[in-house]
């Protein structure tokens, strides 16, 4: 079937819907609408993207991990927008996201879309329900990852900047509908950390690894994945050069350099207020495997800081062995505070799991001058 502008036109006036453009051919399996070869979606598929997600981020980070998914699903797109454009169709950007989901809606994809805003930097977009929505409604919050990631991808595509979408309302958290809102905006280094930090993102949105390649980023940053066994060994390696007490001096104030300049670094990303430079630190080691944080407590009488962490990648590695083991992560903690609060600290572990305790805990305090 040859498609051309006046199909799109009528299309879009509702003068037409895509029954005439839907060819189905059960013998060779195809199915296509307006050209396009496509495929029915089913619930369980749905289901099975979002649950993948979810045994491994739980669901808000889930969601998040669906939106990223389906940006090269948007981003397909373009294709049709070039099409339209050839042939003297020149849409503006909400304009053409609202083909895309006339299109969609009617071929199942939930709700028919109303424009609600159409700003060069901002689109908003509402919807009854969308496909996900009703499919993850015992989720109880916004689900429409899929929704949102298309609507990014879409924008991305059709006017070559950034653009992102988040989910006012959600008929799946009980609204009356689903609202979109995408603004055009920079994703900075800052943006993305700070987003970690608050818990809307996971480091694995931003993990860019090419295994052929040899490289690993985090957020433009490289990165070196390290088996855990390197901390027993570093420290066996050093306590038979200088034996076990100065080796655990060693490791300790080696970290300790580590966490400070992991701060500076921070720094100049153009991060500055302390707190969020040390939650940063701590959200972006444990994100990448290197403890869980319990508890954080400060001592105001005392003016010392209580972190108490599980699985701390020494403990874990060394086992148990009857004593503390954790210099480097004492040593990590110890230089993260004291980058972000400009101070000089002292971190000791006062209970290790290697040491037969529940967990690890540190306590950091000012050194007295
Ligand atoms: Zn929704
Ligand atoms: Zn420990």
């Amino acid at each position: 079937m040859k498609i051309g502008r006046e199909d799109f036109e009528a299309f879009m006036k509702g003068e037409k819907n895509i029954t005439p453009y839907i060819e189905i051919d059960p013998e060779a399996g195809s199915y296509s609408v307006f050209g396009v070869k496509t495929a029915s979606n089913p619930n369980y598929l749905i289901k099975a993207i979002f649950e993948m997600y979810e045994a491994n981020l739980g669901k808000k980070l889930a969601v998040e991990a669906v939106c990223n998914l389906f940006h090269s699903v948007g981003m397909g797109s373009v294709g049709l927008n070039n099409f339209l454009k050839k042939s003297g169709m020149d849409l503006k950007p909400a304009e053409f996201l609202m083909l895309v989901f006339k299109l969609q809606h009617q071929q199942g994809w939930g709700a028919p879309f109303e424009l609600v805003e159409s700003g060069d930097k901002r689109i908003v977009l509402r919807t009854k329900h969308t496909f996900e929505s009703e499919v993850l409604h015992d989720w109880k919050m916004p689900v429409c990852g899929i929704h949102r990631g298309w609507i990014e991808g879409v924008l991305i595509a059709v006017t070559g900047k950034n653009w992102f979408c988040i989910e006012k309302m959600c008929h799946a958290q009980g609204d009356d509908c689903c609202e979109f809102v995408a603004d055009q905006r920079e994703s900075s280094w800052k943006w993305k950390a700070e987003a970690i930090v608050r818990g809307d993102s996971a480091i694995t949105e931003y993990i860019d690894h090419k295994p052929l390649a040899g490289t690993i980023r985090l957020i433009d940053d490289p990165v070196v994945m390290v088996p855990r066994f390197i901390f027993t060994s570093m420290a066996n390696s050093l306590k038979k050069t200088m034996g076990e007490l100065p080796a655990g001096g060693v490791n300790y104030r080696a970290y300790m350099d580590m966490g400070k300049e992991n701060v500076e670094h921070y720094k100049k990303m153009g991060i500055t207020k302390p707190n969020i430079l040390s939650d940063m630190a701590f959200a972006f080691y444990s994100q990448m495997g290197w403890f869980r944080i319990i508890k954080m407590e400060w001592d105001e009488e005392k003016k010392e800081k209580t972190i108490t962490l599980e699985h701390t990648a020494e403990s874990e590695s060394f086992g148990n062995t009857g004593k503390n083991v954790c210099y480097c992560t004492a040593g990590l903690l110890a230089g993260i505070v004291e980058g972000a609060f400009g101070i000089k600290v002292q971190g000791r572990e006062i209970k290790c799991r290697s040491k037969g305790d529940e967990h690890c805990v540190f306590t950091i305090t000012n050194k007295p001058a």
